[in-house]
């Protein structure tokens, strides 16, 4: 060692004596003696760690203290926490998919902070059950006999496949074997679920003869999957519905549709393109269907599962089922999502997803004329503002063909590149994510509130500030 490092590794300061410091004292107020104590830890490890790679850092206190400053506002800032989304992907599955309703964040906070009737029956003083809470809306809303939810679909169609075909032949379509986002695969849930997957048909299609010729005394489910986030276009052919249920009823062999993205209305009304929905399963007799609540519902993390009575309560009553279930919070918010759904028109305007994905483009054009001019009129020459005609994007593997239209605001950045300023923006204290299109940074108004435009708005007059 040097006597250049030695004297660096001496000169570094003491954390007792950092910890005296008034400005030291002032940190740990704000965040907490604890968590500054660690900050002063880390710093003073990395500038050793630094000096002993060669480095001669600034080791005086007034140094030392900054960096310290920085590192606990670091720690301290929380993992989780509020991004404003201006990619125009509506369900975005990596920023928490939708966002909930007004009402059902209230009922959320209300749950939350207090006592509830999760599992208790105020009428009789008894205990209650909490499938309660959104059995009789599930079935109001999509004509089943029974439902219940739990944690996901993922778990959804896990515990349908477990409590309807464990140990027997599940036959499916090549079709409809798809990957959905992550790690959940068609066949590995299947395997998972205990039961033996039984492809018929090809890729592109598939005939009620392929499901008539591969049933046997053995087969316990006929599987229908929407493949939501993907389309085999051109040459093509799946089974409806109706005629599954047709051939198993033949057979005494329940029918389960996993719908996916959660539609309960017709969006086609508003220009949207045809998803199936959940009624319509039910309308076509499946013993049970499934459905995301965080996608196209525009609900909370949930998957719905409805059908015919006996089928929901073996459900419920499976083992799996508690493994599954969902939270207090979670059933609180889906409730009043599903409630806001009882009228058609208050659901589009209440139920962030609804309302967005229905917006029409010129609402949204008059929208970004405005915010392009509050850009232009706070930030001066930093960006060459403007407006453009694109397309945004459904999201959460639904929709995957549907093209909505658009119009961006386009920021050029005069004195810095566009990825700089998509890092700064991603980077700061509320991120603020966005797309980039060739040398043009794109916002998109149809997934921002005012008041986030607001805040872009700030954010970009800072960073042009700078
Ligand atoms: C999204 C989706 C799933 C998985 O749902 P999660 O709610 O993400 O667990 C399963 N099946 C289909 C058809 C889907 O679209």
């Amino acid at each position: 060692m040097s006597m250049d490092t030695q004297s660096l590794l001496r000169a570094l300061p003491k954390v007792d004596l950092l910890l005296e410091r008034e400005d030291v004292a002032a940190l740990a107020a704000t965040h907490s003696r604890a968590l500054v104590t660690d900050a002063i830890r880390e710093t003073l490890d990395a500038l050793r760690a630094d000096i002993l790679a060669g480095a001669e850092p600034d080791v005086t206190e007034d140094a030392v203290v900054a960096a310290v400053a920085l590192r606990a506002a670091d720690k301290a800032q929380r993992s989780l926490r509020r991004v404003i989304n201006a990619t125009g992907i509506v369900v975005h599955t990596n920023l928490g998919r939708s966002r909930l309703a007004q009402a059902a964040v209230d009922a959320v906070a209300e749950v939350a902070g207090g006592y509830s009737t999760l599992e208790y029956d105020v009428e009789s003083g008894e205990r209650g059950s909490r499938h309660v809470h959104v059995e009789k809306l599930i079935c109001k809303l999509t004509g089943a006999e029974a439902a219940m939810a739990v944690n996901n679909n993922a778990a959804a169609v896990l515990l349908g496949i477990a409590g309807l075909a464990r140990d027997k032949e599940a036959i499916v379509s090549r079709g409809q074997l798809v990957e959905i986002g992550g790690s959940f695969r068609i066949p590995d849930i299947m395997r998972e679920g205990g039961a033996r997957m039984v492809e018929v048909g090809a890729t592109n299609k598939t005939h009620l003869r392929d499901y008539e010729a591969a049933m046997t005394p053995a087969t316990g489910l006929l599987l229908k999957v929407h493949s939501s986030n993907f389309r085999v276009v051109g040459f093509t052919e799946e089974v409806s519905a109706a005629e599954l249920v047709q051939l198993g009823s033949q057979h005494g062999v329940p029918v389960f549709e996993d719908q996916g993205s959660g539609v309960l209305v017709d969006l086609r009304k508003w220009g949207i393109d045809y998803e199936p929905t959940v009624s319509e399963s039910i309308a076509a007799g499946v013993d049970l269907v499934s459905c995301s609540g965080d996608k196209l519902l525009g609900g909370p993390q949930a998957g719905i599962l409805a059908g015919k009575w006996h089928v929901i309560e073996r459900l419920k009553k499976h083992p799996l089922a508690r493994a599954v279930r969902l939270d207090k919070m979670t059933l609180a918010a889906l409730e009043v999502t599903l409630r806001l759904y009882l009228d058609e028109e208050q659901a589009l305007l209440e139920i962030p997803t609804l309302r967005m994905l229905t917006t029409p483009k010129s609402a949204i054009g008059e929208r970004a004329v405005l915010f392009a001019d509050a850009i232009a009129a706070a930030c001066g020459d930093a960006y060459v503002t403007g407006t453009s005609d694109d397309v945004s994007r459904a999201g959460g593997g639904a929709l995957p063909m549907a093209d909505i239209p658009t119009v961006v605001v386009t920021l050029s950045p005069q004195r810095m590149s566009v990825t700089e300023l998509e890092v700064r923006l991603r980077r700061g204290e509320t991120p603020i994510v966005a797309r980039i299109n060739a040398d043009r940074l794109l916002l998109d108004p149809r997934t921002l509130s005012p008041a986030e435009e607001a805040e872009i708005v700030s954010a970009l007059k800072a960073i042009a500030g700078e």
